[in-house]
């Protein structure tokens, strides 16, 4: 390691913010590891930022979501890997989803919509028993880029109270929609104790490429300590139900353990 390697891995993740914006305007996906490291400049990164002011929360303002599990949760010589799923609940797909998850004792995260979860608290309530971690969405799904921050607020905040008030649990993850976090997201979020999520592996389920191809994509691209974005609401899911059955399998026969992110 070299005297850089901090200076290397802000370039890193700005560079993995980048290619996150990009992925969610429908180009390819972040290429994470020790490949997109390989890649960096020589060139020496820009001085940090000052540090973030403390938040009501305790919880310091994010510059960057996380794109990864943490080391802390990889036990020396096993492979983890985090599932997660946005956009729902979903009647028709969430209880298939939580039937196979259960099926192969693996636990996952949800990030639910609001006004999904208000529709179904059952749902979550069925999420959050079966031991699966319920972060949150916002209310509407809404592009928090294009909204002031009061609004970026009350999106965050309605989200993370109706969670709270259905599971008896405050949820502490957020993730964006679309992947469009922004400096005032990222502050709104520590105020309110979430830690946002995003992910290094998309599938590319929401465009319903086939089943094959969902899961094929995963195997791929995952490696030790990834996030997978998949979806179990916001349109017909039934590709990515197929989907999981195949590759959890798969994944757990690998020698992964699914963790929380
Ligand atoms: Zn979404």
């Amino acid at each position: 390691m070299t005297q850089r390697q901090g200076g290397s891995r802000r370039v890193f993740l700005a560079l993995g913010g980048l290619t996150l914006l990009s992925a969610c305007a429908k180009e390819q996906p972040p290429a994470p590891g020790p490949t997109a490291q390989a890649l960096l400049p020589s060139t020496p990164p820009p001085p940090p930022p000052p540090s973030p002011p403390p938040t009501p929360s305790g919880i310091p303002v994010q510059r960057e979501p996380r794109y990864v599990v943490p080391a802390s949760s990889a036990r020396k010589g096993s492979k983890v890997v985090a599932l997660t799923l946005d956009d729902g609940p979903d009647p028709r797909y969430t209880p298939e989803i939580l039937k196979i998850l259960r099926k192969h004792h693996v636990t996952a995260t949800f990030f639910v919509i609001g006004q999904s979860a208000a529709a179904h608290p059952g749902l979550i309530r069925s999420i959050a028993d079966a031991g699966h971690a319920v972060g949150t969405h916002t209310w509407s799904h809404a592009n928090l880029r294009k909204l002031p921050a009061g609004k970026v607020k009350t999106e965050i905040g309605r989200a993370v109270e109706t969670v709270a008030a259905t599971t008896g649990r405050t949820p502490t993850l957020f993730r964006a929609p679309y992947g469009n976090w922004s400096r005032t997201v990222f502050t709104e979020c520590a105020a309110m104790g979430q830690t946002s999520i995003a992910w290094d592996v998309d599938p590319r389920d929401w465009d319903n490429p086939g089943s094959a191809h969902i899961s094929s994509k995963v195997l791929n691209q995952v490696g030790n300590r990834s996030i997978v974005l998949t979806h179990d609401g916001g349109g017909d899911r039934s590709q990515t139900v197929q989907a999981l059955r195949h590759f959890i399998p798969v994944l757990l026969d690998s020698g992964y353990t699914f963790v929380g992110v």
